[in-house]
């Protein structure tokens, strides 16, 4: 059964009612055995968890020290490209937003990259927006080997593709896919989506099953926290990565929590997701999930980035541009979203270090696999 059946088998307004009736009686047995249960996650993320905050938190931050350690892996995305056919009310870079639209050569790529390297990352993200026919597989194929050259891991953030085609950049050095699903509910999805390939809310369901099927060594889950509620969201992206894990236990998992930001001609959020429920998702996920990757980007705060580490964070870019050709010549017409964290690298090392952890720039390599 694939994962949009079993979404289609389960009751939304079901889940959503045991949600909101969740007990604190409910919530302590939760407590007690969290790891791998539906019912615990569920139980977590529901209003009733909210006064057992303190609880999760302790909880939450001795089992991410237990797993990760002290560290934290960096990372940076290098947009490629702005250029994208569809249209996502949420997001500066909707066909119809009249922004200036630009797709990286391979010199400008080569440009982007040098200045990444002098930040010393080595774990990069290529983001693109989905532009099928100029940056389709044939773009990505030209370009993975420079990138690959350069840095020890690789992921990418690009529209979805056939298994074969991810198959093919596996070959040449793909390591991760991240593919966010922005919401699991279909009408919601509907609304937000329409125009362009990306209305097709199954295809995109299906994505990390291609993934996981063409060998990718890490799949990275999400939805856009804002477009719908919030904590049922949540509950379903756990439904996800408990099927992915059942069905690809070989392939490795991490899931990104970013809230709706402001964007040339986008929407405010529906359900603002407080700072105080971030904090609740983070620990739900962790005592769900003691083995998840769970990354923030510069949308948060500094300061907020800075109080959430150690408590289920482990990976965190610095520095970061939402522009193709931002990181040699930022230009602010091109950016996807507003940045909250503007700190460079190295403040966001040293806020790091001053809390006693260690930014990991290179984690992975290939050689030793
Ligand atoms: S969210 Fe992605 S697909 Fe939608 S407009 Fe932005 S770049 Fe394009």
């Amino acid at each position: 059964m694939s994962f949009l059946s079993y979404l289609q088998g389960l009751s939304r307004e079901k889940l959503s009612l045991r949600l909101y009736s969740c007990t604190s009686k409910e919530v302590e047995k939760a407590l007690q055995s969290p790891q791998g249960s539906l019912e615990s996650l569920l139980a977590l993320l529901s209003p009733a968890a909210e006064p057992y905050l303190e609880q999760m938190a302790q909880a939450s931050t001795l089992l991410t020290r237990q797993r990760f350690g002290a560290n934290i892996g960096m990372y940076l995305p290098l947009y490629l490209s702005n250029l994208c056919a569809n249209e996502c009310d949420y997001c500066g870079f909707s066909m119809s937003n009249r922004i200036k639209r630009k797709t990286l050569n391979l010199d400008e790529l080569n440009a982007e990259m040098s200045v990444i390297k002098s930040m010393s990352y080595d774990s990069i993200l290529l983001v693109s927006g989905e532009h099928e026919t100029k940056v389709g597989i044939d773009y990505f194929s030209s370009v993975l080997p420079s990138v690959k050259a350069s840095f020890s891991y690789v992921a990418i953030e690009v529209q979805p593709l056939k298994e074969t085609e991810y198959s093919q950049l596996v070959g040449l050095g793909l390591d991760a896919v991240m593919i966010y699903q922005e919401t699991y509910n279909p009408q919601t999805y509907a609304k937000h989506h329409t125009r362009g390939n990306k209305k097709d809310f199954a295809y995109r369901l299906e994505t990390p099953e291609r993934v996981a099927r063409a060998g990718v060594d890490k799949i990275g889950l999400g939805v856009l926290l804002g477009l719908d509620d919030w904590r049922l969201d949540a509950l379903l992206l756990g439904h996800h990565l408990e099927y992915l894990e059942s069905h690809f236990w070989r392939t490795r998992y991490s899931v990104s929590l970013p809230r709706l930001r402001p964007c040339t001609g986008g929407i405010a959020p529906k359900v603002e997701l407080t700072d105080k429920g971030l904090v609740q998702l983070i620990c739900a996920f962790r005592l769900f999930n003691h083995q998840l990757e769970i990354s923030l980007s510069t949308r948060e705060s500094a300061e907020l980035r800075d109080n959430l580490l150690g408590l289920g964070v482990t990976q965190l870019s610095a520095g970061s541009s939402t522009q193709p050709g931002g990181y040699l010549a930022p230009d602010t017409q091109l950016d996807q979203f507003e940045i909250s964290d503007e700190r460079t690298p190295n403040e966001v090392c040293a806020a790091m270090k001053a809390r006693g952890f260690n930014p990991v720039w290179k984690d992975w390599e290939s050689a030793w696999v």
